[in-house]
């Protein structure tokens, strides 16, 4: 009985390993023709300063309209798209078209605004990165200090002296550097320190339960300290209530970000929620 169960079992799992790899075909090979079928789309999100209560930057997020599956989050495609290699080719497209939705929110009359975008290891170490980002500075005529990139600790720790020679020529370039879901990672403080850095973004982990949760409170105070100290801007993620942005700006934290604000929007919604001009949003 037991084990004619087992092999029910064992039978069950080898259909599902085989659906699950039949699914995972399907949509490496959608991903490959996602590109020329134009069904990636980038959201925004906005960064706001705490001193202003003013937007200040805006994050661009992918998305994958998917003609069947619907609006699909990075998580569901950039870890295959790592693996195949696509993510070059996206990322690409990802730089460019940030940059040039970035002019276009100028040509329409806003302030400049920063536009940082999210890399992956792989592109982090790809040896094209940095004639990519100098292409897409000069074909939409961006500033490139108003270009940020962001990465996390774990893509630096790798193999840091090529991180850091990565990172030194994207300062050449210009452009600024973040490091991205900090506190998550394993990057030691004197490492951390030998890195040609600008922004420090706390993890929206340790912000979840900041009210709650007095291990988080230390945490997140503790980053704070280090990103002042070593002279960087500090953003928090994934803000959600009025009583976070209260504690944050009581501990000097310079930036936020989060759904409390602004949930990550298409272009055209984005625009809307600048030209509302949401200024003070914060409880002062
Ligand atoms: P991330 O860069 O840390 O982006 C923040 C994520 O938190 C986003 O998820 C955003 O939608 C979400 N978020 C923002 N505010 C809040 C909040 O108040 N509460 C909560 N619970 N969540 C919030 P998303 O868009 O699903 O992106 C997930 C991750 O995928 C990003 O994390 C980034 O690592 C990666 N990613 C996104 N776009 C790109 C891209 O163009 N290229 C690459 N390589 N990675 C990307
Ligand atoms: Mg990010
Ligand atoms: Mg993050
Ligand atoms: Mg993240």
């Amino acid at each position: 009985h037991a084990k004619e169960e087992g092999k029910n079992n064992a039978q069950f799992y080898s259909e599902q390993l085989k659906s699950d790899s039949l699914e995972r075909l399907a949509l490496e090979s959608s991903l490959r023709k996602a590109l020329e079928r134009r069904e990636f789309r980038l959201y925004y999100q906005s960064k706001l300063d705490m001193a202003t209560g003013r937007v200040i930057g805006m994050e661009a997020l992918l998305r994958w309209q998917h003609p069947e599956l619907g609006l699909i989050l990075p998580k569901q495609f950039i870890p295959l798209a790592e693996e195949n290699g696509l993510i070059i080719p996206i990322g690409r497209w990802v730089i460019h078209t940030a940059c040039r939705q970035n002019i276009a929110w100028q040509q329409a009359g806003f302030p400049a605004l920063s536009m940082a975008v999210n890399l992956s290891a792989r592109q982090f170490l790809d040896d094209g990165l940095p004639g990519d980002i100098k292409s897409a500075l000069q074909a939409t005529g961006m500033p490139p200090q108003l270009l940020e990139v962001e990465i996390t600790e774990s893509m630096m720790m790798v193999d840091m002296p090529r991180a850091v020679s990565v990172l030194q020529e994207l300062r050449t370039i210009g452009v600024r550097i973040a490091i991205d879901d900090f506190g998550t990672g394993y990057s030691s403080l004197s490492k951390l320190q030998a890195l040609p850095l600008d922004t420090i973004k706390i993890d929206g982990s340790f912000i979840h339960d900041l009210l709650d949760n007095a291990v988080d409170r230390s945490l997140t105070e503790a980053i704070i300290d280090l990103g002042k100290r070593l002279g960087l801007t500090v953003v928090a993620e994934g803000v959600e209530s009025a009583e976070q942005i209260a504690y944050l700006r009581r501990h000097a934290c310079d930036q936020v970000q989060g759904f409390y604000m602004h949930e990550p929007q298409p272009a055209d919604e984005a625009a809307i929620s600048l030209q509302r001009r949401i200024d003070n949003v914060f409880p002062c």
